[in-house]
């Protein structure tokens, strides 16, 4: 009995591995939906959902090696920065693929690192490189500078068609310091921050990546979240204190949370509801519409508005009508975004008070 429990303990059947793994996923899950309420994630993903990025990649910097400006504009410096699209790389949000390696120095992390060529005897770093040049009709080969004003040193023949009477044959390096030739030279780094001088075997040899969306994320009802970060900053352009998710207390003295909450208190005093339903077929159900309404006609709020991705049933759409819900249906947020403008300019709300009493949904017919 004791070992089976140990063997449960570890995992190690197979009923207990599918558990785990699916353990594992829910975890992922679950630090993704944080990453979506995360505002600075909102508008880094709220870029690729838009398209204006497609794939990020990274610029290079001479001070600071490869970085991605717009996420560090948003993020704040260069190391929260690779921390925090690893992390969106770990949890399935991003993909990535290599884009680049980059050398650092192991003394003081900088890039700004040049490759010398060594001498492999002395390995000086003093050494010249030249080219071979094989004189094709009477097999001559020697050094380039040899063959003085193209002419061949042993034929005096001049050399005039490339790879026709010569051609190259290869490299030949002279050491300046020891004078020993070779043709393949050892290579160092030298540091132009810290002047280190350091081999291969030190060097700090990194992947540079490139990043792009997760296609399943979007999916994932992520466009929900990712949606909320342009919607707050549109309202609040408009001079409306947003809250996400917002609570606000009813007649009945309970409280209802939207996902969005608008308000403006200036002459009159103005409060928008805003709830964002997706569906991952292509429809979303009435359900969210009748949800809405115990909560809106409770609230009371001046302006009721369901966004539904990326469109609206049947049933629903009369139920919103019926309800005074303002119904937006979009794809992506570019058209919730376009929606909204128009709504927002369009002509008040009819008063909370004007909206018909909840029907039970036997009686809606
Ligand atoms: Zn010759
Ligand atoms: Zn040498
Ligand atoms: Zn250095």
């Amino acid at each position: 009995m004791r070992k089976s429990k140990n063997s449960q303990i570890r995992g190690a059947g197979t009923g207990d591995w599918v558990e785990e793994r699916k353990k594992m996923a829910k975890n992922l899950r679950d630090e993704r939906s944080d990453v979506y309420r995360d505002h600075r994630a909102q508008l880094i993903l709220s870029k690729f959902l838009s398209s204006e990025i497609e794939k990020l990649d990274p610029n290079y910097d001479p001070n600071y090696g490869y970085t991605y400006p717009i996420v560090e504009a948003i993020v704040g410096d260069h190391a929260a920065t690779e921390t925090f699209l690893d992390h969106l790389y770990e949890i399935g949000i991003l993909k990535r693929e290599i884009f680049d390696k980059i050398i650092s120095c192991p003394k003081c992390n900088s890039s700004g690192v040049s490759i010398r060529y060594c001498c492999p005897y002395c390995k000086s770093f003093n050494v010249k490189k030249s080219s071979l040049i094989e004189h094709i009709q009477c097999g001559y080969i020697d050094i380039e500078d040899r063959f003085k004003q193209n002419v061949c040193p042993r034929c005096h023949n001049e050399l005039t068609k490339p790879d026709v009477n010569y051609r190259k044959a290869g490299v030949w390096c002279a050491c300046n310091d020891c004078g020993k030739n070779f043709d393949i030279p050892v290579p160092s780094h030298f540091c132009r921050g810290c002047k280190n001088i350091f081999v291969f075997e030190d060097a700090v040899y990194r992947d540079v990546y490139s990043y792009s969306l997760n296609q399943n994320v979007m999916k994932e009802a992520g466009v929900g979240y990712i949606l909320v970060a342009p919607i707050r900053e549109f309202l609040q352009s408009h001079g409306f204190t947003v809250e996400s998710p917002g609570f606000l207390k009813g007649k009945s003295g309970a409280s209802h949370m939207f996902d969005i909450t608008a308000l403006k208190s200036d002459l009159t005093r103005h409060i928008i509801v805003i709830d964002l339903a997706t569906s991952a077929e292509d429809v979303v159900s009435e359900q969210s519409i009748i949800a809405m309404f115990a909560k809106v006609y409770d609230v009371a709020p001046d302006r009721a508005c369901l966004i539904a991705i990326p469109k609206m049933s049947e049933n629903g759409r009369k139920l919103a009508d019926l309800y005074k819900i303002e119904l937006i249906e979009a794809k992506n947020q570019k058209e919730v975004m376009k929606a909204l403008e128009a709504h927002l300019s369009f002509t008040e709300l009819a008063p909370a008070e004007s909206r018909p009493t909840p029907l039970t949904e036997t009686s809606l017919q």
